[in-house]
């Protein structure tokens, strides 16, 4: 019997909560998984250490700075790895012809050419960066099928859905596949029970303090907010070909069940496991084989009960912003989520409170009325005009605060 070749892998977004799950599973299967590139915006302190473990071909930084501290850091203990640096950079070790599997670990609409140029060139496309489908679904999607690259999702909820589908789901026929709806759990966030009047004296650091998961800080403020399954809405619509009145949104606090599906014959059908991203990454790292992920086995009898709720839109009103601007189509995603991005930026900054966040994303999304686009630059054009017009906005918000 020969053994075949590792796969080679490109981990973009390797200093990341994402990337360093990914090459934790990575690095116990040297006999499956080369790593072939790593990229990191600014860390190289972390990407020094995961170069001299994986020895990669390639490596990326967002600086030229800092890529040549890395290059001087590697040359010096005789590694040959390519050290560079830029955008430019980024989508070519997504796209290179050595690479079969390409971890789209980038947080933001930073994730979204690289993920992109991966798609293009036809790869294994393992996907956290939701960003990319929610301001550019319609562009992402017909790359897909027009490449013919393999799209499998990392965030929890879309995997355990793809997990839950039948394994002949065909992406937006629904009922010819004999499912009623999908279920999409959250866990509440961390001010889930909190009383709405002391929301607005939120820190950043309560914000990430997520009581399941352990993520990077904007992904947390997110969970917060419940902005994030308003995203991971319309990430889900794009994935599996959706409308949002497909999805129910459903409170569980103890993310044991990461989302279900629910069949035309009344079987309902969930994903569960203890909430650790190893398990979507190497689910879709082996797919469709499994492999050990070093996650802890779930223990039902500790657990003892699981519990789900309604989602209260009125505590949490971004869940709703992301169900409108997906109804409305057009550019209203990526306006959202550009929003999102720079509201969240300032109330880790401190220049804004936590319920300021929704606030200005309500203002944002009424001052910019969906328009229809079809192209990346249309995307593109609508991301830029949302992000200046909101921090207008954060700058007034925030001249309100001091007076
Ligand atoms: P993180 O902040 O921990 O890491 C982000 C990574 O992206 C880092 O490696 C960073 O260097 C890189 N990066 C940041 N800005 C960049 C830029 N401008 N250009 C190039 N690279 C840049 O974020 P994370 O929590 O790992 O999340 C990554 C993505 O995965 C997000 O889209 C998030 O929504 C999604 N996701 C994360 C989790 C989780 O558990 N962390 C779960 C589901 C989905
Ligand atoms: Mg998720």
């Amino acid at each position: 019997m020969t053994i075949p070749d590792p796969q080679a892998v490109t981990v973009l977004g390797a200093t990341g909560s994402i990337g360093v799950s990914a090459l934790d599973v990575i690095g116990r299967y040297p006999e499956r998984f080369r790593v072939f590139a790593l990229t990191a915006h600014d860390n190289d302190e972390l990407l020094y250490e995961q170069c001299r473990r994986f020895q990669p071909a390639r490596a990326v930084l967002g600086e030229d700075d800092r890529a040549a501290r890395l290059r001087r850091r590697l040359q010096a203990d005789g590694l040959a790895t390519q050290v560079d640096s830029g955008p430019r950079a980024l989508e070519e070790v997504a796209a290179a012809g050595e690479v079969q599997t390409v971890v789209a670990g980038i947080v933001g609409t930073a994730g979204l050419a690289p993920g992109l140029a991966a798609v293009r060139a036809g790869k294994r496309v393992l996907l956290a960066n939701k960003e990319a489908l929610v301001t550019a679904g319609a562009v992402f999607m017909q790359a897909v099928e027009e490449s013919g690259a393999k799209l499998l999702p990392l965030d929890s909820e879309h995997n355990a859905i793809f997990q839950c589908l039948p394994a002949d789901f065909h992406r937006g026929e629904l009922a010819a596949s004999g499912v009623r709806r999908i279920l999409l759990t959250a866990s509440g966030g961390p001010f889930r029970d909190a009383d709405p009047a002391t929301l607005h004296a939120v820190t950043p650091d309560q914000a990430c303090a997520h009581p399941n998961w352990s993520m990077g800080r904007k992904i947390s403020v997110d969970s917060a907010t419940m902005m994030n399954k308003g995203l991971e809405l319309v990430e889900a619509c794009w994935l599996f070909g959706l409308q949002p009145d497909d999805v129910q949104v459903v409170v569980h606090p103890q993310s044991i069940i990461h989302s279900l599906v629910e069949y035309l014959d009344g079987s309902v059908i969930a994903q569960m496991g203890n909430p650790d991203m190893r398990i979507p990454i190497a689910h879709a790292l082996s797919y469709p084989e499994r492999i050990a992920s070093g996650a802890q086995p779930l223990d039902l009898f500790q657990l003892g009960r699981l519990d789900f709720q309604p989602p209260d839109l009125e505590r949490f009103p971004c869940l709703g912003l992301a169900q409108d601007a997906m109804k409305a189509g057009g550019n209203a995603c990526a306006t959202l989520n550009a929003a999102n991005e720079i509201a969240v930026a300032a109330f880790l900054d401190e220049r804004i409170g936590f319920m300021d966040i929704p606030r200005l994303l309500a203002a944002v999304m009424e001052q910019l009325p969906s328009v229809a686009v079809s192209s990346l630059d249309g995307v593109l054009a609508a991301d830029q005009h949302s992000r200046r017009v909101t921090r207008d906005l954060v700058k007034r918000f925030e001249a309100g605060r001091r007076t």
